[in-house]
């Protein structure tokens, strides 16, 4: 049995303050019910400390946005796998769409940051997802297999990764894919992790859904058979609806 995974997507949103503030809540939300899932909040890099300050104490897991593949050196505005790791970061996000769209991010670099983070000992969540213009020419198959493929190029143990599936025209457009939609993408990843690295760790691997859940359609998405969470943005905005998300998952 996989357990679900959940995590806050805060993109660039929030000073130091405000995220201070909104772990607080979060973890004052959780506290009244029962979670099962694992829960993780990936505050924008200036806000790490503070979140990490508030969640210390609790399973709330401390995830970073993104990182960079080489140790040190003169590489302005990124940031090392160790720096993340002095900060509490158990988990780095890779490859989300918006990095791969707005900031050059091939699957060549989204493999090179994984190797980095796995090696490193950081676990990661890998994004992958077809554009509106792919799923339209029926090559979502095609578009998403390449990447998991490309993504997880020489990685030999798959122990310290999770896959997010996120659908590029789902994303912060209030569009969400249908639960059978997503269903059908997340059963192609597990077939092609099987082809890959076998049955058996293919049967481990959690995938996660992404794209506009909100408290009304994530218990629908959750209970999917090959949905193992989610990677939440916008609704991960205000603590009742991620709470609300996390107990759907729960
Ligand atoms: C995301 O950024 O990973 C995401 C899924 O965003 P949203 O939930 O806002 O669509």
């Amino acid at each position: 049995m996989r357990k679900k995974i959940v995590v806050g997507n805060w993109k660039m949103n929030k000073t130091v303050a405000e995220a201070g503030e909104l772990a607080a809540a979060v973890l004052e939300k959780l506290d009244d019910g029962i979670v099962t899932c694992e829960v993780g909040i990936a505050p924008p890099f200036p806000a790490l400390t503070e979140v990490g300050k508030v969640v210390e104490w609790s399973d709330i897991r401390l995830v970073a946005q993104n990182c960079h593949f080489e140790d040190d050196g003169a590489y302005t505005g990124e940031v090392s796998v160790h720096m993340l790791a002095s900060l509490g970061c158990g988990y780095v996000i890779v490859g989300h769409s918006e990095r791969r769209q707005y900031f050059g991010e091939t699957n060549q670099t989204v493999n090179l940051r994984l190797k980095k983070a796995l090696d490193e000992g950081m676990q990661v969540i890998m994004c992958v997802g077809e554009t509106l213009e792919e799923r339209e020419n029926g090559v979502t198959e095609k578009v998403v297999t390449e990447q998991v493929r490309q993504g997880l190029k020489d990685i030999s143990d798959l122990g310290g990764v999770v896959l997010a599936y996120e659908p590029v025209w789902a994303i912060g457009t209030g569009r969400t894919a249908t639960p059978e939609q997503a269903e059908e993408v997340h059963a192609s990843i597990r077939r092609t992790i099987s082809e890959m690295y076998g049955e058996l760790a293919a049967g481990h691997l959690r995938i996660q859904y992404g794209g506009s859940v909100k408290p009304s359609n994530a218990a629908e998405l959750f209970a999917k058979p090959n949905i193992d969470g989610g990677l939440i943005g916008g609704a991960s905005l205000k603590a009742e609806d991620f709470v609300a998300i996390v107990k759907a998952a729960s």
